[in-house]
């Protein structure tokens, strides 16, 4: 089982690995950056050694990042455009510097220039970005959103599109939340219905693209399109969405990774876990 929560790098990018092991985390995600800045601090070869080896150490692996949520790929404006290629980049080289795999971002806005045009901007972006850095490691993790405003990914069609128009698509990967496809209408609870938001996700994505789960309830309704994570079980979707995936096989070795809210201590993580954990079905 890869289990685990997004861990804040306050005092260094290594101390996210200290907090995950403090919680019981298998996997981490982390911001390699502050996610409300433009401009981030240069990782020193000590940061990356440091964090390199707490995970080692601990046996924690970060498995992902998440871009800084100033980052709009899907922009008409073309200065803001400009800036969130030249941002993404950054972080793309951050996560080959410290060894992360996937960096999960939002596709982006369209901002009223409509969802083809915001589409279209986004691969486009990916295009220049992957092609500016042939032997990056990293790949571009696109994460399923609720679809508030006009944001777009809403639509497992549209992860498919914009994968569709990038050249290298070994460098393309996607990043399911289950608040997030609850909100924009993909039901999760019921068995049945549950399997069959799966199937679909598999025809039009490929399960195969699948790389990160992002586990959080959610305190708005189903269709909402409304962005508002909860506690496991807490929230609108209850225990049972986590129940279908927590014993579906075939994301064994998809890591699965907590964006609720939390506190120093780290007490709700733990208890979100151990939620988490009790779901799964003992099969012998
Ligand atoms: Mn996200
Ligand atoms: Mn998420
Ligand atoms: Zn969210």
């Amino acid at each position: 089982m890869l289990l685990g929560a997004h861990m804040s790098i306050a005092g260094g990018v290594y101390n996210a690995v200290l907090d995950g092991e403090k919680a019981g985390c298998d996997v981490i995600q982390i911001f390699t950056k502050q996610s409300n800045q433009w401009k981030a601090k240069t990782l020193t070869d000590e940061d990356i050694s440091r964090f390199l080896d707490e995970q080692k150490r601990t046996g924690v692996k970060a498995v992902c990042a998440h871009t800084s949520y100033l980052i709009n790929l899907g922009s008409p404006d073309d200065a803001l455009y400009e800036k969130s290629i030249e941002a993404f980049k950054i972080e793309m080289e951050r996560c080959d510097a410290l060894k992360i795999p996937q960096l999960v971002m939002h596709p982006g806005s369209h901002v009223g220039s409509g969802e083809e045009a915001g589409l279209k901007r986004i691969g486009d972006a990916f295009n220049r970005l992957l092609d500016a850095m042939p032997d990056g490691k990293t790949s571009i993790c696109i994460e399923t959103t609720a679809g508030q405003g006009t944001n777009l990914g809403y639509k497992f069609e549209q992860l498919a599109q914009i994968i569709d128009m990038v050249e290298d698509k070994n460098r393309m990967s996607v990043c399911l939340d289950t608040c997030h496809i609850f909100s924009a209408g993909y039901p999760l609870q019921d068995p049945k219905e549950y399997r069959a938001t799966m199937k679909e996700f598999d025809n039009i994505i490929g399960l195969k693209r699948l790389k990160v789960i992002h586990f959080n309830d959610s305190k708005k309704p189903f269709g909402s399109k409304k962005d508002r994570h909860e506690h496991i079980g807490d929230g609108e979707l209850g225990l049972e969405p986590f129940r279908n995936i927590m014993n579906d096989r075939r994301f064994n070795k998809v890591p699965k990774i907590l964006e609720t809210p939390k506190s120093d201590d780290l007490h709700e993580d733990i208890e979100n876990l151990e939620r988490l954990r009790s779901l799964v079905k003992n099969h012998d």
